[in-house]
């Protein structure tokens, strides 16, 4: 018998499955989109980004991109390109995935 080997805890986008983050990498459940609840994560995968656009939200001014799901180009969420203000700094370069559209995938 070898030893159980835990793979990370994935989430696939709720269309087509497509891996596109793990669960280790989520810095907060707490945030919000307009549809309801999400998640920032420190990293996503097999995603590409719209054009970047300067956004007003509850916490200020911040330039964002739309990202979409590799396979099926649907808006999973958006990435901080920039934040303003120096206390949005630390969500520069990480994802806001909304939760409704990731499922766990490898639990
Ligand atoms: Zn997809």
């Amino acid at each position: 018998m070898g030893d159980l080997i835990m793979g990370p805890r994935l989430y696939g986008c709720y269309k087509c499955r497509n891996h596109v983050a793990i669960h280790d990498d989520i810095v907060s459940k707490s945030f919000q989109s307009k549809n309801g609840r999400a998640f920032l994560f420190s990293h996503a995968q097999n995603m590409y980004s719209g054009r970047k656009e300067d956004r007003q939200m509850m916490t200020g001014l911040h330039l964002v991109a739309d990202v979409h799901c590799a396979d099926c180009r649907e808006v999973l969420g958006w990435k901080y390109e920039k934040a303003y203000e120096e206390s949005q700094k630390y969500k520069e370069g990480k994802f806001v995935l909304e939760k409704f559209k990731i499922v766990k995938q490898i639990w």
